[in-house]
């Protein structure tokens, strides 16, 4: 059985003050809530990893980046590399995140060249894939998610389940209010795991697919419960320690 991933994604919310301060509260919270059939990940600002590592050292809770350079080093002002995020305390990095692609162009070439640097880092990448509404409502979905995974994944290779995780994100479900329902996001779940099946055999039973889009505690539980949806990755209601707990809370055991 796949342990279930609730992995937070706080984008450029908080001040590293406020999410040292939200961290303490949450390991308080864990103290009377038992959610230790789930991995807890929170992928914060780059600028939070070093200040929150010292406070989730030894807990269950791990940290996450939310985007890191291609490049192992170099010349790359602003960017930031996957050894520089491990050693700030990040385990876990999302890669091309919709509102990466959709701001700063990331192609899928450029986000395999992230995935591999994250494995080459010590990282292991959540690969985000989605599609927009329109290639939705033009019947286009499950074709954009397969374009995406093959040219992020091209000969990307992994030795173990847990080198890579996938979330699907449908773009039009982002921010919006508006879910997929349990039953397409299990649809799609269900397609890449056939991709990953393909591309690395046996290693894809293991390997984690989280869905994302606007997943609250009213709808977490519909949504975890399907057979291909192994987790979440949750954007406004990871920033509410209730909602992120109530949803941790939702995964089945
Ligand atoms: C996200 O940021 O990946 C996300 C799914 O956001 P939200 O949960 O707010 O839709």
């Amino acid at each position: 059985m796949r342990t279930p991933l609730i992995a937070g994604n706080w984008k450029m919310y908080t001040t590293p003050s406020e999410a040292s301060a939200w961290m303490r509260g949450l390991l308080e919270d864990l103290q009377s809530q038992d959610v230790s059939n789930v991995e807890l990940v929170l992928n914060v600002p780059a600028t939070h990893l070093a200040v929150l590592a010292p406070i989730v050292a030894d807990t269950a809770v791990a940290l996450g980046g939310q985007d890191v350079s291609a490049h192992a080093e170099g010349a790359y002002t602003g960017e930031l590399s996957a050894e520089m995020l491990v050693d700030a305390g990040a385990r876990y990095c999302v890669v091309g995140h919709s509102e990466r692609r959709q701001y700063h162009h990331e192609d899928d070439a450029l986000v395999r060249g992230k995935v591999l640097a994250c494995m080459n880092g010590g990282l292991v990448p959540i690969l985000c894939v989605g599609e927009l509404e329109s290639e939705r409502d033009a019947g286009e979905h499950e074709a954009t998610v397969i374009r995406q995974l093959t040219g992020a994944l091209d000969g990307v290779e992994i030795s173990k389940s847990e080198d890579l995780v996938v979330a699907y994100e449908p773009v039009w479900a982002i921010g919006t209010g508006k879910t997929a329902t349990a039953d397409d996001a299990q649809a799609m779940g269900a397609v890449v795991r056939s991709f990953l099946k393909g591309r690395y055999g046996p290693l894809a039973d293991g390997i984690r697919i989280l869905y994302g889009g606007s997943m609250k505690p009213s709808n977490a539980d519909e949504l975890l419960a399907k057979a291909d949806v192994d987790g979440g990755l949750i954007g406004g209601a990871s920033l509410k320690r209730d909602q992120y707990l109530a949803i941790a809370a939702a995964a089945p055991r």
